[in-house]
């Protein structure tokens, strides 16, 4: 008797979860309830957009908590409203996973992997399961700054979600949208990689996924036809 030999395992920002219209969301409020506070600050949605672009950069190894806040603060900054950070956050971060949503592929095609493969969750960002309607889907979760785990795309994440799955690194594949983090990075740690590329957008310079879909909906056909991992 044994378990599965092959896991799967799942970025989650728009990959599984579509964050954007949470984030939307959650900033619009944010703009609201600024204009509340100073209805003189000439403060727009593409302003709160450009200061989470603005930090980033700087910032980009750091929790994704921590971006949000020096965005936030940066914005706050714009309306004179710089005291009131932690009741800005606390705003942004009820609305943004109050929002927040599984794509509608991403439960029916966890369900169609679940009988064969062990599934994972491992994530730069923070995006809970259970706060993304993704609560009990996996075997196990990895968050980037939990227990020490830098974020993708360094090794040691990577390493970390081989522990996990308890599985070899070829009998491990990663599911992920981002070229660089999720799928060049995946394969110099040794696991298999599928591009989830929704947009359809043409394959980056030199990038080789093991394969390539556009909805989760073709994951295990791609993954069926995935060369048998060596023994
Ligand atoms: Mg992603």
């Amino acid at each position: 008797m044994s378990g599965p030999r092959s896991a799967v395992v799942f970025d989650a920002d728009e990959t599984l979860v579509d964050l954007r219209p949470a984030v939307t969301g959650a900033l619009a409020a944010v703009l609201e309830e600024m204009r509340r506070w100073n209805p003189a600050a000439g403060v727009s949605l593409a302003d709160l957009e450009a200061d989470w672009g603005a930090v980033f950069g700087a910032l980009s190894a750091a929790p994704v908590q921590e971006i949000r806040r020096a965005a936030l603060a940066r914005s706050l900054a714009r309306a004179g409203l710089d005291a009131h950070l932690d009741e800005f956050a606390a705003l942004f971060f009820a609305r943004r996973f109050a929002l927040t949503r599984p794509f509608p592929d991403a439960l029916p095609a966890l369900a169609a992997l679940r009988p064969r493969h062990l599934l994972g969750f491992a994530t730069n960002g923070n995006s809970r399961a259970e706060r993304c309607g993704l609560a009990g889907e996996f075997a196990f979760e990895l968050y980037a700054h939990e227990n020490g785990l830098p974020k993708k795309p360094a090794a040691e994440f990577y390493a970390a979600v081989l522990a996990a799955a308890g599985l070899p690194a070829e009998h491990v594949v990663y599911v992920g949208d981002s070229p660089e983090h999720d799928v060049r990075a995946a394969q110099r740690a040794g696991l298999r990689a599928i591009w989830l590329n929704r947009g359809r957008l043409p394959r980056p310079p030199g990038l080789a996924p093991d394969a390539e879909v556009s909805t989760l909906a073709e994951l295990p056909d791609a993954l069926a036809r995935l060369e048998p991992a060596k023994a």
